[in-house]
């Protein structure tokens, strides 16, 4: 068995919930404890009896492999490899499929990160790069030197979601190389590889770990892909250590329960901002009214914990970011707690106010990583956030103290 295959303890009949639990992880057989114990070696023996060579760098230590058996069981891959961070595992992914004179269609709406490395160091090496948003579009943006197709869906901030499997039938149809970020779904709630995408990737700092106190990343697909991928990475040299990979295999196992009550409580409260009268507009594909709903509906067995609205006073949006005391004004997202932010002075600041608008991200556009609090405890902040302010400053205002 090759150190990243996976099927070790998968029979395919178990549900998510038994496969977060009990996939990758094994005893410790010098303690029987029932938890994978931290292999911390850096050095290991050569001749190895698994007849390769052992190495955190070449992503086949034992820690890596469990928390890496475990990934590729919950998104349906042949393997998985796990990164430092959400960006070491994209850029090895796009550098390992591309390069000089090749080109790739991206998703018009990327994570800010992955927009940067697109438009700054994949076109500094010579790789051709156009955007599309509709399946239409990517269709239409294939050229003789595609090699690649990268979506996001749900995107960020704006929840949009493109059809899945429309783009990896046009992927398998023309030969290319489909990728998708499959951070803000989560396999709990959609598996892209399922609906014919050949490699998913994740920022595993948000739901995979979900406590919010680590960073890594993770491309999971077939056999033959990871193989491909994996050449590039021990080139990259982003691979993860011992203890956070077990960190991450602990955080996953209760990824199906916390998703659970991350779909609820972001659909409880987007149903409460719908009917908000300082709101002018909630995003969220669970709700009938969101411009993908269908095919959200057609792809997604959850609609996620993400959501944003907008003010319909955008000159309110300090005011009613002081006034919170369980949502925390914070970046990031996918931890077990709520945190708001407004895109337009965060993840987007960076591009003029017109690129914001024609993105349709206006300043009083507030993003909302719904965490698994008590959802009524989250409307009761919502609420008393949203009322207009009484006099000069709410007792209640949050001291907003930095160490
Ligand atoms: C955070 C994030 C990333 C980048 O992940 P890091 O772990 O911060 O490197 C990539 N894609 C999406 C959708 C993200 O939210």
């Amino acid at each position: 068995m090759s150190c990243l295959d996976s099927k070790e303890r998968r029979p395919a009949s178990w549900r998510p919930e038994t496969v977060c639990v009990h996939a990758g992880t094994h005893q410790d057989p010098v303690s029987g404890g029932v938890c994978t114990p931290i292999y911390s070696s850096s050095a290991y023996v050569h001749p190895h009896p698994q007849g390769e060579n052992v190495y955190q760098r070449y992503f086949n230590t034992p820690n890596q492999r469990a928390v890496a058996a475990k990934l590729a069981a919950l998104e349906n891959g042949e393997a998985a490899l796990v990164f430092g961070s959400g960006m070491a595992a994209i850029s090895t992914v796009l550098l390992s499929f591309l390069g000089p004179n090749d080109h790739a269609v991206f998703q018009a709406d990327l994570y800010g990160g992955t927009h940067h490395l697109v438009s700054s160091d994949l076109t500094r090496f010579g790789i051709g790069v156009s955007y599309a948003r509709t399946l239409d579009e990517f269709r239409s943006a294939i050229t003789a030197r595609t090699r690649l197709i990268y979506v996001e869906s749900p995107s960020n901030p704006l929840l949009r979601c493109v059809d899945l499997a429309g783009i990896g039938e046009l992927g398998r149809k023309r030969k290319l190389v489909t990728v998708v970020d499959n951070t803000f779904a989560t396999p709990v709630n959609q598996m892209p590889l399922k609906l014919g995408f050949e490699v998913v990737v994740h920022s595993g700092t948000k739901y995979l770990n979900g406590h919010s106190d680590m960073n890594c990343g993770a491309a999971i697909g077939s056999a033959a892909a990871i193989r491909r991928i994996r050449e590039t990475a021990m080139n990259l040299g982003g691979s993860l250590d011992a203890l956070a990979c077990s960190q991450l295999e602990r955080g996953l196992k209760t990824l199906a329960l916390r998703v659970r009550q991350h779909n609820a409580n972001a659909a409880g409260l987007a149903a409460f901002l719908s009917e908000h009268p300082a709101v002018l507009q909630v995003n969220y594909p669970g709700l009938p009214g969101h411009p993908d709903h269908a095919v959200a509906s057609r792809q997604m067995r959850g609609f996620g914990g993400m959501l944003s609205f907008e003010l319909r006073d955008a000159r309110r949006v300090k005011q009613v970011l002081r006034r919170f005391q369980v949502v925390t004004p914070a970046l990031s997202l996918g931890g077990i707690e709520s945190l708001i932010c407004v895109p337009a002075q965060t993840s987007h600041v960076k591009l003029s106010a017109a690129e914001r608008a024609s993105l349709g991200i206006r300043d009083g556009l507030m993003r909302v990583s719904v965490g698994i609090e008590a959802v009524d405890d989250l409307i009761e902040d919502f609420s008393f956030a949203l009322q207009p302010a009484k006099g000069r400053q709410s007792s209640r205002a949050r001291s907003v103290g930095c160490p």
